[in-house]
């Protein structure tokens, strides 16, 4: 049975043809910006997919989902998106690395994973290869506010709004003078920026939360932002008004390939606690065919873990019987059909990637730069964005509120939160905003940016011309999310990657 992908035409997007031998049902492992990007493009470009994963999508009060794309800051900013290694960041986080106040934290914790990291991160963070990285980086950033403009026209329904005004606060001049600097490297690269220098009276007129001691204000033009939560809903909503299948809580073990197609196993976790991949307060007793459209129809022999509030529904994988309970998912809109295996597989696991896509020939560490961030209440509603590079925190209006995230841990992703970290936030915000009380926070959040060595996504094909690799954008998965969707449907229904893409290759 054939289900209508939905490939709805979006103005402006010029389809691209598919190859003869283009796969017809594509498995995405992982649905967070990423993820659900590719699944998106893959749907407009006439593919049928199924979204794997092991965490809700939907946003209630509080941000769902273990991944980074809920509670981040939203910023979909491509004259700011420049690769995270860089010369001031060794300079600045060397001094202050294992001070746990410190913006840049790695524990001091014998990990030879993340002494990988580190040592890869040191390599690329001069200037020489910041610039390559830049330019590497411009075919991305300069299409990336296009890309979700298609996706608008194509039916998502949360907003973008422009970042009108975008505000950077510093301190010092000199901080100031840095970013100018930045600003004319990222021009230079092939990413056109535009800013300039604002009276520091005239900035508080444009933005009154702006603190007393923020004495230099540069403007940022052509920027915008989004409530990424809402945002990530509704790329949920769309996949599945277009026929796609979304599994929530579904957790993939592993993926095998042969010369038929892909099949992935994995676990459904019902009604629980599956924070950061980690299945709490149980054992998992069978690993499943998660056979794609048949999933989830309630076919599973259901089994309870002892001992905890796990329920997992577990069959043995030889019988490639369906995963799942009735109700296990929400599966809402679009028809499907069932049965058969896939023919391609996208991973989109964000931090996690390493753990599917080692199999694959994919030897780039990722590891979790994890991020913080919280609410207050503000007297009026924010104007925009507000940056304070100097003190790394960046903020957000979210709802007639602001979002304030900060840090880079370096830490296991599935690290409880440290309360160290908010409060390392908290202090390096003393001062900058006004009118606003850091003490009454809400919507505490920690989120894991998917950071590579040096700073590159890694967008495409691994060792198995059946397994795609989508992830490692570390501060910019938001911004970057639709073009890599973009750009990878392509690669994987045409079978040949954009030349864009080449400095992304995930077996680099
Ligand atoms: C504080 C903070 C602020 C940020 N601000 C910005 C910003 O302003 N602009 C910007 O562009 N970017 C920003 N980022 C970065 C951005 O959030 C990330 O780059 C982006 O969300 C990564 O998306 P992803 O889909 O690759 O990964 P994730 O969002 O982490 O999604 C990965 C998903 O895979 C699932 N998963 C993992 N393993 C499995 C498995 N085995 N089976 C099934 N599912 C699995 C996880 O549950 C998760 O939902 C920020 C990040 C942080 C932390």
């Amino acid at each position: 049975m054939r289900v209508d992908g939905g490939a709805h035409d979006a103005p402006g997007n010029t389809r691209t043809p598919r190859n003869t031998g283009a796969p017809d049902q594509v498995a995405v492992v992982g649905g967070g910006m990423v993820g659900l990007c590719v699944a998106w493009f893959l749907q407009e470009r006439g593919v049928r997919v199924t979204v794997f994963d092991r965490d809700s999508l939907t946003t209630g009060p509080d941000p769902a989902g273990s991944g980074s794309s809920w509670g981040n800051a939203g910023w979909l900013t491509p004259g700011l998106a420049t690769p995270l290694p860089e010369p001031a960041v060794l300079r600045y986080g060397l001094r202050v690395l294992w001070r746990s106040d410190s913006p840049v934290y790695v524990p001091p914790v014998a990990d030879p994973g993340l002494a990988r990291f580190v040592a890869g991160f040191v390599r690329h963070s001069t200037h020489r290869r910041w610039q390559a990285s830049m330019r590497a980086l411009a075919p991305l950033t300069t299409t990336a506010l296009e890309a979700f403009d298609l996706l608008a026209a194509g039916g998502v329904s949360a907003p973008t709004r422009a970042a009108a005004p975008f505000l950077a606060g510093y301190r010092e001049r000199a901080d100031l003078d840095a970013l100018l600097r930045e600003l004319e490297e990222v021009r230079a690269a092939g990413q056109p920026v535009d800013a300039e220098i604002l009276d520091p009276l005239a900035a508080r007129d444009l933005e009154p939360l702006l603190g007393e001691q923020v004495r230099h204000v540069a403007q940022v033009h052509g920027q915008r932002f989004c409530e990424p939560g809402r945002y990530v809903a509704a790329l949920v909503d769309a996949v599945r008004e277009r026929g796609g299948l979304v599994h929530e809580r579904t957790a993939v073990e592993a993926v095998h390939t042969s010369a038929s197609g892909v099949e992935v196993h994995g676990v459904q976790v019902r009604g629980v606690q599956v924070r950061g991949g980690e299945v709490r307060g149980g054992e998992v007793r069978g690993v499943h065919l998660l056979d794609g459209p048949g999933a989830g129809t309630g076919d599973g022999a259901g089994g309870h873990v002892s001992g905890g509030s796990l329920d997992v529904s577990t069959s043995d994988a030889t019988g490639g019987r369906a995963v799942g309970e009735p109700g296990a998912d929400r599966h809402t809109g679009g028809g499907h059909a069932g049965g058969g295996r896939f023919d391609a597989v996208v991973l989109a696991t964000g931090a996690w990637l390493p753990r599917l896509a080692r199999t694959f020939g994919v030897r780039v560490p990722v590891q979790a730069g994890r991020g913080y961030s919280f609410h207050v209440a503000t007297p009026e509603p924010p104007s925009g964005p507000i940056y304070f590079p100097a003190a790394r925190v960046a903020c957000t209006p979210v709802g007639d509120g602001l979002r304030i995230a900060g840090m880079m841990e370096f830490r296991r992703p599935d690290a409880p939160s440290d309360p160290r970290r908010i409060q390392a936030v908290v202090e390096a915000s003393r001062g900058l905003l006004a009118g606003v009380d850091l003490e009454v926070r809400t919507h505490e959040w920690v989120g894991p940016r998917p950071c590579t060595p040096d700073g590159l996504p890694l967008i495409g094909r691994t060792s198995s011309p059946r397994v795609f690799v989508a992830g490692g954008h570390g501060m910019w998965g938001v911004t970057l999310g639709p073009v890599t969707g973009r750009l990878l449907a392509d690669a994987v229904v045409t079978g040949t990657p954009a030349a864009a893409l080449t400095p992304f290759d995930p077996l680099r």
